[in-house]
């Protein structure tokens, strides 16, 4: 479900978005419940960087609180501005309305503190939901991560 088969390179190993903990082997669901080894803190998205932007890749199944989310934005930013967030949700098979209202307050915060912030990935049952709720129209949204990167 969730492994990475191939081997990544080295700027592409995940971290932890929060402490920036390294992940070299995602464990398996349902393990996947394990909160960071490094913080202790909810995992719900790992963070690595290509050039100046910093990608998010949401994990299946994980619905963060506020003060996750909020977390996360401050990490972000601790070293300084960043041009470009890339949220990726094609890990994602559905996406539940709480984590749709997470992703907006995220938007809101990460366009606030000067970053754009895009999202991309997107199954279509995930569109819908977007759709559903339409707020396609309030997120920067690409097809695929590398038209996100690339934008
Ligand atoms: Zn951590």
């Amino acid at each position: 479900m969730f492994e990475y088969a191939e081997p990544l390179p080295n700027d592409m190993v995940r971290h932890c978005p929060v402490c920036g903990n390294t992940f070299p082997h995602l464990p398996a669901s349902p393990n996947f419940d394990a909160p960071c080894s490094g913080c202790g803190g909810y995992l719900w998205c790992s963070q690595y960087r290509v050039g100046d932007v910093i990608v998010l890749e949401a994990m299946p199944d994980r619905t963060p609180a506020l003060w996750d989310v909020e977390q996360v934005v401050e990490s972000l930013f601790k070293h300084g501005a960043v041009r470009r967030i890339v949220f990726d949700l094609s890990h994602l098979t559905y996406i539940s309305s709480a984590l749709v209202a997470r992703l907006v307050a995220m938007n809101r915060r990460v366009r606030a503190a000067g970053s754009e912030f895009v999202l991309c990935g997107m199954s279509p049952i995930v569109r819908e939901a977007f759709d559903t709720f339409q707020l396609v129209k309030a997120f920067t949204v690409m097809e695929t991560q590398q038209e996100a990167l690339a934008k």
